[in-house]
């Protein structure tokens, strides 16, 4: 399929979009991109790449960084990974401490900051350095190894980060955090401040549209069971509070930060990827998520 007059048509019909909903400023330097911008790119299995926009300009990847650090704790733990963490959405925001409570240190899912923070706890104890392997992963996943984080938005999350460092002290308190607790977040920081395009993150992500496998090598990243688990805790826990409409709207698991992006997988297909930083009150980016939607309507592929 020819997924050009398409993209042309979702570029299109968005246009009034750009502008709308909020730049994430919570971290002072996210603040400072263009609200008009918007960019898409599908990434097929059998390695065709179709891109629009402001396609080929890096942002910042913020929580859809936790796809790639889910993954490496499933590499290395398998299932005893959901001892320390839940499966369920949370309905709840992606920050929230409230929840936390009243389970007793077990965050709901391993997409909301809670669950991230165990999951960046268990690459820290695995590989030491919990900076380096995350960029190596990167790295591999998308055949270029220039690929880097944007220390001004990590530094600046970690002057601000204020939430986080309660929630990493609190499952510390529950004993479901095993390392140092400013070690963890600032790696965690930093994982979210990588800085990557559309085409860069849909490339990134075509191992979950894959069975699991690089398609240019054939190189197993996660087994194909696993990558239906990912595929899976996207679909149900990966837009947070909203996951309920961006599943009815869009019908793709999908993973969004507040950077503005959102990378969704078709598996068997494609994995896509676009950016636009205004958000909708749930922290998704608002032009995203309908071009996403325009996306599976216009086309007819969705996994329903
Ligand atoms: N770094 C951000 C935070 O922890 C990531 C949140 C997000 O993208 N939803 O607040």
């Amino acid at each position: 399929m020819n997924y050009t007059p398409i993209l042309e048509e979702i570029y299109t019909d968005i246009q009034p979009l750009l502008g709308e909903g909020k730049i994430a400023d919570y971290i002072p330097e996210l603040a400072h991109v263009s609200a008009d911008k918007f960019g898409m790119a599908v990434q097929t299995i059998d390695g065709d790449l179709y891109h629009i926009g402001d396609s080929a300009e890096k942002f910042s990847i913020q929580s859809i960084s936790k796809v790639f650090t889910l993954t490496m704790a499933m590499q290395l733990e398998g299932d005893k990974l959901w001892t320390r963490i839940g499966r369920e959405p949370s309905g709840t925001a992606f920050n929230s401490l409230v929840q936390l409570e009243y389970e007793n240190g077990i965050p709901r899912n391993p997409f909301i900051n809670a669950g991230a923070l165990v999951v960046t706890d268990i690459i820290l104890t695995h590989y030491g350095n919990a900076h380096r392997s995350v960029l190596d992963f990167i790295h591999i996943l998308c055949r270029q190894a220039d690929i880097d984080f944007d220390r001004a938005v990590a530094h600046s999350e970690r002057e601000t980060g204020y939430r986080n460092a309660a929630l990493a002290y609190f499952l510390k308190s529950f004993g479901n955090l095993h390392n140092d607790a400013v070690q963890v977040l600032d790696a965690y920081f930093h994982h979210c401040s990588l800085a990557m395009s559309c085409v860069e993150l849909a490339r990134a992500g075509i191992y979950l549209a894959n069975g699991g496998k690089l398609p240019w090598n054939d190189q197993v990243i996660v087994t194909s069971n696993q990558a239906k688990y990912i595929n899976s805790l996207m679909l149900t826990c990966g837009t947070y509070d909203s996951v309920g409409d961006f599943a009815y709207r869009v019908g793709l698991p999908g993973k969004s930060g507040v950077g503005g992006g959102i990378l969704a997988v078709m598996p068997n297909e494609f994995s896509v990827c676009v950016w636009s930083p205004g958000l909708n009150a749930s922290g998704n980016s608002l032009a995203g998520t309908r071009a996403l939607e325009l996306f599976t309507t216009l086309t007819g592929i969705s996994i329903f």
